[in-house]
Order: structure tokens, then sequence, then C-alpha cells
């Protein structure tokens, strides 16, 4: 049991944490037995716990009492655990005299942490705040410049790996489904159904620039083939005969996603109504930002998508910051259908810190905006479906790979090779940590003058081979709901031996969770350099309940 004493006004983040974290916790009591005390105040609260880890950015009552040489750096610094870099965004501590040195900070190599004992008790320093940065990352997001990093699932990961490496097992219901290695969310946002209401705009003049002279740049960089070039200058000629209705309007027909993801779901996210750009946001023009097609347009096509298992999500417009016009432009959706919509992306990606209450208030279970429309990466910080401060009900699904983000010159500007090496690197960091990575290909990708439907393909076969579970985004929000309900208990550890109580829903045919039981490791070699740690765990299937001892 690990207890936890911070400021009152740190709790909910705190509860969060352990949310995403989910293991055996309180809030510090002095009557408490703990094996492990989590601290951010400045004085350590008594307590018998046999591992104290101090987070704190500042000078504590122990380094003042240890006679510990204390260097503060003001916000924004970078730290190095295990060779991963892992963003600060508030202040931190160095520690130069420490030989104690797991975490360092990165332009200076100063230790970031130092090991004090006394009796045998061990008493780590961590040189930043664990719950500030926590809540920063919850609150604000982070910048495009750290997008690479799962910052949140790196703190996790560090202070796991600062408990068993001092001896101690930590248990957790890990957030990876039972029999899978992780969750994959495919979803598609509907933004241009209909190459043929947009007439003369800028989105024609963008697609016939991009079909013909832009593609003639790509073939001489190597980025598209003679094939792709035939078949977008084919449609660019095609195209006035496809507004006289003489030709197949070749970007009607988002539906094929329902072939090329045959035996697996995927959510599409649709706009309500057509000219109509919304709200306008700081630094964005907005009259761009409407679309050329309703609902009713692609009922369906929608259909289609629905009755193969998929999911359809309101891909709003004004939703993100008033409430009535969410109820709108969401019952205009389910009424269409004839189908409940319990989730949203805002289109653009609008959002800002009051977006979460006003989606909570119009009824959604969950929303899946937070991502970057320039990069791909943890605009959130996690893989992990949480729930945003202040919230009582809503998950936040993050974005984390976008089509257009990948491909676009002014966005990355990817080759399909440089593509694909930066998602197979999230593949891996998400396999590792766990949570559902959650893609977004649009609409018209798979059609002229885009073509990116073979990358898809293989992206698919590399997801396919690594045994995800491709949920709805409703599905995996579940998941995680389940997950959060779930409850988990472990006694102190005793001759070796540690019990350990989980029990969740069963009845809801989602994958199972999975209690993980990490075991007690050790600062190996020298404490300046150790080992990386290995997956030393166990995985104990929790359907409904689980009632074991395990013996180390
Ligand atoms: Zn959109």
């Amino acid at each position: 049991m690990i207890g936890v004493a911070v400021q009152p006004t740190e709790q909910d983040v705190v509860a969060e944490f352990f949310e995403l974290f989910k293991t055996p916790w309180e809030f510090h009591r002095n009557d408490g037995r703990y094996d492990v005390l989590i601290c951010t105040r400045e004085q350590v609260p008594q307590n018998a716990a046999k591992l104290v880890l101090l987070y704190c950015a500042g000078t504590t009552e122990p380094d003042t009492e240890a006679g510990l040489s204390v260097k503060s750096r003001r916000g924004g610094s970078m730290l190095v655990h295990e060779g991963v870099r892992i963003p600060i965004y508030g202040d931190v501590a160095t520690f130069p005299g420490s030989r104690f040195a797991p975490v360092a900070e990165a332009s200076t190599a100063e230790p970031a942490t130092f090991a004090g004992s006394s009796g045998n008790r061990t008493v780590l320093r961590i040189g930043y705040d664990l719950f500030k940065e926590t809540g920063h990352i919850l609150r604000a997001g982070q910048p495009a410049a750290n997008a690479e990093s799962a910052t949140l699932d790196l703190h996790i990961a560090l202070l796991r790996d600062l408990i068993t490496k001092s001896g101690i097992p930590v248990v957790e219901i890990p957030p990876v489904p039972e029999g899978h290695s992780f969750i994959v969310c495919l979803t598609h946002d509907i933004d241009h159904p209909v190459l043929r209401n947009h007439c003369c705009d800028h989105t024609m003049v963008g697609f016939l620039y991009r079909a013909t002279i832009g593609t003639v740049i790509n073939v001489c960089r190597g980025r598209k083939s003679f094939r792709d070039l035939r078949a977008n200058w084919t449609a660019a000629l095609m195209l006035p005969f496809v507004y006289l209705g003489m030709a197949k309007d070749f970007w009607r027909g988002f539906d094929r996603y329902v072939e090329m993801e045959a035996g697996l779901t995927s959510t599409y996210f649709v706009i309500p109504t057509r000219d109509y750009p919304g709200r306008p946001f700081v630094g964005n023009g907005v009259s761009r930002r409407a679309a050329r097609y309703d609902v009713t347009d692609v009922r369906p096509q929608l259909q289609k998508v629905l009755s193969s298992g998929c999911e359809v999500g309101l891909h709003g417009i004004d939703a993100w910051v008033d409430s009535s016009k969410g109820c709108e432009e969401r019952d205009r959706v389910t009424q269409t259908l004839g189908e409940t919509v319990t989730g949203v992306r805002t289109h653009w990606l609008f959002f800002d810190e009051k977006t979460p209450a006003v989606l909570e208030r119009v009824g959604f279970s969950y929303d899946s905006t937070v991502g970057y429309n320039e990069t791909v990466g943890y605009r959130a910080g996690t893989a992990q479906a949480y729930k945003p401060l202040g919230t009582a009900n809503l998950l936040e699904l993050p974005l984390h790979i976008m089509d257009t983000a990948l491909f676009y010159p002014n966005r990355l500007n990817l080759s399909e090779a440089d593509a694909e090496k930066l998602l197979w690197k999230m593949i891996d960091s998400v396999a590792k940590f766990g949570g559902a990575l959650t893609i977004n290909w649009h609409d018209r990708s798979i059609a002229p003058e885009r073509f990116w439907d073979g990358f898809y393909r293989k992206l698919l076969c590399e997801l396919k081979s690594r045994g995800v579970w491709f949920a709805t985004a409703d599905q995996a929000v579940s998941w995680f709901r389940k997950r959060r309900a779930a409850t988990i208990e472990a006694g102190n550890v005793e001759g070796g031996k540690i019990k350990l109580q989980a029990a969740a829903s069963a009845k809801d045919g989602l994958p199972g969770l999975r209690v993980r039981v990490h075991k007690p490791g050790t600062w190996t070699s020298t404490e300046k350099a150790p080992a990386p740690s290995s997956p030393a765990f166990m995985d104990i299937g929790l359907r409904d309940k689980v009632d074991t001892e395990v013996e180390f």
C-alpha cells in the first residue's frame, strides 16, 4: 500500500494520477501502515514506511538535515532516466554531490535523485514535483516540441521503477486488456465526403494543385508512383464531368473503410450541418472551417458502417464552446441515424480549458479531440483515457496519429518510409506502457489525390501482427471505465509474501482486466548506472475476482 502526503489542493490531481497508475494507495493517515510513502510536502509526516519518495523541486527539511547540496533550476528542463528523456514543465532540483543517479538533468548530467537512509528506511529524493507536473499536463497538455514523450506514462514507469528497485513489489491493474497487447481506436473524421459540393472553392483549388503539380513534384521526390500520377491527372481531367454529374464523384465512398478494415471496428465522426463555420477560435480564420455537406447527405454510408458494427460520433462545430449548440448538433446526428451518439471530436481539434465542462453538460460520455494538428504524439502525455480535471464523468480519449499531420507539406511532410519509422516507434511505446492508440485517417485519404490507403493498409497489418484489441472509441472508453471502477487491494509485504484481492465487472462483453505483480528488484551494479529494468512481472487474469497470495 502506498500512502500519499500532499497539499489538500493537489488531491484531485493525485486521484486522477492513481487512476492512470492503478495500484493500491490512499491519502496519508497518521495511523496508516504503508510500504511506501510518497510525499511532496517539505516536511515528511510521521510514519513507519520502509521507503519514502520525496518529490520536491525545492529544498526540503530532510535535505537540510542531511546537509545535502541542492541546486534549483527554474521551469522547463529535461530529465533522463535509462536513456529516455522526460520533459519537466515546473522547477527541477539537482543534487551535484549525489552518487545515486538513475535520473539526471539532461544538459548538465547532474543527478536529480539522491538516496539516503535511516535505520532500515530508505529515503529517495526526486528533484521535481510529480503532481504539479501531472496537473500541468492534464490541464494544459504538452507543446508539440515534446509530442514524442508519453510523459505521464514515463512518470508512472519511473515511480514504479523506484519502488521495485528499492526491494518492494508493486501490484497494479495495467492499462492492458486481457488477451491483447494494447488497444487501438481507428477513427475517421468525415470532412469532405462529396467533391461535387466543392465547386470553385479553396478545397477544389487545393485538390487541383496537389493532383497535378503536387503529384509531379512528389513523383520527382520518389514519394508517389507513376501510377498515382496517372490516376491523379485522370481525376483532375474528370473534374468537370463530376460537377456535371456525368462521372462518379471519387470522394464519395468513405464507407470503403468497412472493406479495408474487415473484421475490425472503427469510429466515424460526422459533421451535423453544412455551410456553418462555427464560432471563431484564437489564431484561426473560420470561414474555411465550414463543411460542404450535411449528415443527411451521408446517411446511407453511415448506416452501412453502423450495420458493420462500427460507431458514429459527432464531429462537433460549436459543441466545444456552447453546450446548447452541442445538444443540437448531437441530436441532429442521433435523429438522422436513429442511433445514440455518445462521443465527440471537434472539427479542426478546437478546444480550450473550459471545453471538458461544456461537453459534459451536453452529456457526452467521451471526447477524442486532445491531439495535435501539426504533428503526431502525446499532447495529453499518455495513451490512456483520462478524466479531465474538474469533470465528473466525461473521459478524454486522446488522439495520437493523424494522416494529414504526417504527410501534408505544411505539417511534418514525411515520406512513407519516415512516417513508418515514426509510427512504429510510437506503437512500441504503447506496447510498452499500454493504453489506447488513437488514429485518425480522414474520409478522403483513400481517394485521389491523397492515395494514403496503401500506407493505411500497411499500418493495419502491423497493428494486427501486434495482437491489439481494435475497439470503437465508445468500447475503449467503456473498458477504461471498467478499469477505473475495478478495485485492487494488497496487504503489506510480510515474510516475502503479499496478499492481493481485486474485483471488476464481468458482464459487459468487453475484454477482461489483469492484475500485474512487479517483483522486487535491486539497484544492480553501481548506483550510477542501474541495469535496464526487465519486465520482471507476472500477470493474473481478472474477469470478476482475484483473491490470492503471491510469494517472492
Ligand atoms: Zn474535421
